[in-house]
């Protein structure tokens, strides 16, 4: 994610603007006439005109540094260009990638940072050659919002590995524009339509948003690994991520293991459909499941000891990697070999497998375990998920802003 997950490096471009500026151009964009070409929704056909002519402005909540505290600010969002969308921000799930990226924690930040990256709200204007949404749609935004479309992996609808580096929603340049682009923290966002995700009718929007993110980053490694029933899958961390882990595996009929550091999770973890839940430390139920996992999801967000979970795999499984992008400690060479036992990592999914999982969980009714919070309550809500104090998804009701606006 970013230059962290990604090999994008860009000069930093401006970052937001004088407020003054902002407000002189907002000026000058909502006296503009409606631009043919653009569609509007009904319900702010100004804003859908300015969106056409230049940029305009924008409410969000971030931070000024790393150590600041999220506080409401005014960004300005981009011009519609042909193929983009605005869309009138409904929620937006706060993921652990967030925290490292506004505390600092992966020497990859720009200020000022408005994360967000689990994003679902609705189409209020399309540019001209727009074709996937129209005014009024609900669209969904994760983390990719540009690739290069054109190397092995963007073709082959991975491109969260293009060769080029893709761009992520927020505290990184625009690739056409340069600048520094921000999250889904705000009240409206513009994207191409090829990075917006068709959001099923009836869904449950709150409950869906985490899916853009901690859901296809669970859903992707069971897809590649072939996880279906049967087959036994650990879940390392219950989390964000790990909470939709097991209920994505669970759903694939996979018999599943949580491992936690949190006793008061563990009835949970069953209640989320897991057969069995383990505290790290349980020496004799660490011996007990030795050799007998397929795959061991970790959503453990820093390095740690992987080997006495790589001794858990049988032949051929596959720890992977989702949570730490610090070292791993070392392995022993003897317990891969003895196994064929793998060690991946996984980043996110492509576009069109988020499509797949946002469709796969709106078919099965899987959402995530949520607790709605205003904006003013985001610093907070990010203490209390490094806490490990989250049940399992804090999501901003982005619709308490306009309120206070
Ligand atoms: P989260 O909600 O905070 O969940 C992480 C869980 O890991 C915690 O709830 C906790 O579960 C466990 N844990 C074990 N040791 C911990 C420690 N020292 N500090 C905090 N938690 C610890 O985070 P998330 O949103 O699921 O994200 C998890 C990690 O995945 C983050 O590092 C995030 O940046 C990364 N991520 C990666 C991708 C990708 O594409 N690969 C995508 C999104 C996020 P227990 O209480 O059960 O132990
Ligand atoms: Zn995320």
């Amino acid at each position: 994610m970013n230059e962290a997950w990604n090999d994008f490096t860009h000069e930093h471009g401006p970052g937001i603007q004088g407020r003054r500026e902002i407000l002189k151009s907002a000026a000058a964009v909502f006296a503009a006439p409606m631009l043919a070409g653009v569609a509007e929704g009904a319900q702010s056909p100004q804003h859908a005109s300015a969106a056409a002519k230049g940029p305009f402005p924008a409410r969000a909540y971030g931070v000024a540094g790393a150590k600041a505290p999220f506080a409401p600010m005014r960004i300005e969002r981009r011009a519609l260009r042909p193929n983009d969308v605005l869309i009138d921000i409904l929620y937006c799930g706060i993921c652990h990638s967030d925290i490292h990226i506004a505390r600092g924690e992966w020497g990859t930040s720009r200020f000022p940072c408005v994360p967000g990256h689990e994003i679902i709200g609705r189409v209020q204007a399309v540019g001209s050659s727009v074709t996937k949404f129209k005014a009024g749609d609900m669209a969904g935004v994760g983390c990719i919002i540009d690739s290069c479309g054109v190397c092995e992996n963007c073709q082959a609808d991975l491109e969260q590995y293009c060769v080029k580096g893709w761009t992520l929603v927020f505290n990184t340049p625009d690739r056409v524009s340069g600048g520094l682009n921000f999250g889904g923290y705000s009240d409206k966002l513009v994207v191409a339509e090829h990075y917006g995700i068709r959001i099923p009718p009836g869904a449950d929007l709150a409950a869906t948003a985490p899916l853009l993110c901690a859901g296809i980053t669970t859903f992707s490694p069971l897809q590649h690994w072939k996880v279906g029933a049967n087959q036994r899958v650990g879940v390392a961390g219950l989390g964000g991520l790990g909470h939709l882990a097991v209920k994505l595996a669970v759903a694939r009929g996979a018999d599943v293991t949580v491992f936690t550091t949190s006793p008061g999770k563990v009835d949970d973890a069953r209640r989320l459909g897991a057969r069995a839940a383990v505290q790290w430390g349980d020496a004799e139920a660490m011996k007990r499941l030795e050799n007998q996992l397929d795959l061991i999801i970790s959503t453990v967000p820093k390095g740690y000891s992987i080997q006495p979970f790589v001794n858990l795999l049988k032949v051929d499984g596959t720890f992977v990697n989702v949570g730490a992008l610090d070292d791993l400690e070392p392995l022993s060479g003897r317990a891969l070999i003895s196994r064929r036992r793998n060690v991946a990592g996984s980043v996110i999914g492509g576009i069109a497998e988020t499509q797949q999982v946002i469709d796969y969980c709106a078919a099965r009714n899987i959402k995530a375990d949520i607790e709605l919070i205003r904006p003013d309550q985001i610093s907070q809500a990010h203490d209390r998920v490094v806490n490990k104090d989250v049940r399992y998804r804090f999501v901003i009701d982005m619709s308490s802003s306009k309120e206070a606006a």
